[in-house]
């Protein structure tokens, strides 16, 4: 990290606005060979930090480039902890790359994709996990998703984690003061209250896992299926949501082949619709191919929206199905409210018995979508949601809570085996470990290397 790094870090489109950046100790020099003040200002290194200065952006032979306003961050107080220039140009894809060959004249150079985020890991400005939180912030493509990783932004999961881990510690230096000097007076362990302890380290970690799920649904979309039996109205449900929040669709191959997913927006929401025709019976070997993709679709997804025709009674078929919906997130949506309605009150019922929450909508008018984002909301459990608080991002970070709870179970279970205090600490050592890797404390380069790839260039 010993030399100046510069990106444009606005991307090459045409912008209003562009921005280059440079980070490193050299990064006052460079700014002060590229930059110059209008006349009168004062000069650039005399101003206090942070300060804006409206000034000209020149090459190295001194022609100008654009009219700029320049800021300058000295270290550590800056993002990447070391001494950093931006300089707030127009958003002209050519003259930026003019500026960037005159920062390099000047000599900076090019940085790698996520070079200002890595130093800023480097120097201790934030931990792994929050690195991690930036790129979610770059591709979060809800609000939900953006508060989510703003919270984690803030290092909620490193502040977790170091409590977990100071936990461990205090636990393992009280073993080794047991270990190293067994002729000193310390009070012997024991070995319920370490179990006690060493099993309140395992919940917190059983508890994090636990929230996963709820992370990959904020970044990721929430696996859903749509249920329902042949014209109730589930493609025009579809189009509605489409309609409705002028969403993308996309198709992403699922992970079972030939399975096609459609994301779709839903207010602040992303569903990831897996396409469910059929739930029922069929003699037909190649029916019963997709029958048994539908029910694993069905059986794998967070939710499911049931379907059904308001202006039709229920079908035999539909009440045999209908179980399957128990103990899962569903909604019932009653389709075409703009029909007189022939359901029952009886068989409303039915239904409610094994799905309490329901909405009706007509998907041909467009009608009650506000509603049904709300229910969907309350049934994944997004509406009392905290962003603050300290969510799993990634696969990454569960894998290493998961061996950190795994090694604490060992430990748990050596402890009731009466093993010895040595055999113990192996155990708990090993669950620090993860903690650390998670954070990015103690984690190998190629995992850091890993983490950082996924950056754009300038960020
Ligand atoms: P799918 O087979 O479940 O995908 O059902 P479709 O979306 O293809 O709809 C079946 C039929 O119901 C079509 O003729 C739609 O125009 C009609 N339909 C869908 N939603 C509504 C609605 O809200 N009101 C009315 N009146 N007709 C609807």
């Amino acid at each position: 990290m010993t030399d100046t790094i510069a990106a444009i870090a606005t991307g090459y489109a045409r912008t209003a606005i562009g921005i280059l950046r440079i980070s490193g100790p050299e990064a006052r020099q460079v700014l002060a060979k590229v930059f110059t003040p209008f006349a009168g200002k004062t000069p650039l290194l005399e101003r206090p930090a942070q300060s804006l200065i409206y000034g000209q952006l020149h090459d190295a032979d001194g022609a100008v480039l654009d009219n700029c306003l320049a800021t300058f961050s000295v270290a550590p107080a800056s993002y990447t902890g070391e001494d950093t220039a931006e300089l707030q140009c127009h958003g002209s894809p050519t003259m930026l790359a003019a500026g960037l060959e005159a920062l390099f004249a000047a000599g900076a150079r090019q940085a790698k994709a996520g070079e200002f985020t890595r130093r800023a890991f480097l120097n201790g400005k934030m931990d792994l996990t929050q690195a991690e939180a930036v790129i979610d912030l770059i591709d979060a493509e809800t609000v939900s998703a953006a508060k989510n990783a703003v919270g984690q932004l803030s290092g909620a999961m490193g502040k977790k984690i170091d409590g977990i881990y100071n936990q461990l510690v205090d636990l393992l230096a009280h073993f080794h003061a047991v270990l190293d000097y067994p002729d000193e007076d310390i009070e012997p362990f024991e070995a319920e209250e370490i179990a006690q302890s060493v099993g309140k380290a395992a919940q917190d970690l059983a508890a994090l896992r636990a929230t996963y799920r709820r992370g990959k649904q904020l970044t990721q979309g929430v696996p859903c299926a749509i249920v329902g039996r042949p014209n109730a109205g589930k493609s025009s449900l579809l189009n509605a949501i489409l309609g409705y929040d002028r969403a993308i669709v996309t198709d992403i191959p699922g992970t079972t082949r030939d399975v096609i997913e459609e994301t779709v927006r839903l207010g602040d929401l992303t569903l990831r619709l897996s396409d469910t025709a059929g739930l029922r019976q069929s003699d037909d070997p190649i029916e019963q191919i997709g029958v048994e993709r539908s029910r694993r679709a069905l059986e794998q997804c967070d939710l499911i929206l049931a379907v059904f025709d308001e202006s039709r009674p229920l079908t035999p078929e539909e009440r045999e199905w209908l179980p399957q919906l128990s103990g899962r997130a569903a909604v019932v949506i009653y389709n075409k409210q703009d029909l007189p309605p022939a359901l029952t009150a009886e068989e409303k019922a039915a239904i409610a018995a094994v799905v309490p929450v329901s909405v009706s909508i007509s998907a041909a008018a467009g009608t009650g979508l506000a509603e049904l984002t709300e229910a969907i909301r309350q049934v994944v459990g997004l509406s009392h949601f905290d962003p603050t608080a300290a969510i799993i991002a990634n696969a990454r970070q569960l894998e290493c809570v998961t061996a950190a709870r795994r090694s604490l179970g060992e430990g748990i279970e050596a402890l009731a085996a009466g093993e010895t205090l040595d055999a113990v600490s192996v155990c708990l050592e090993q669950a620090a470990d993860a903690l650390l890797t998670l954070t990015g404390r103690r984690a190998s380069a190629e995992a850091i290397d890993k983490v950082f790839e996924q950056f754009c260039v300038g960020k």
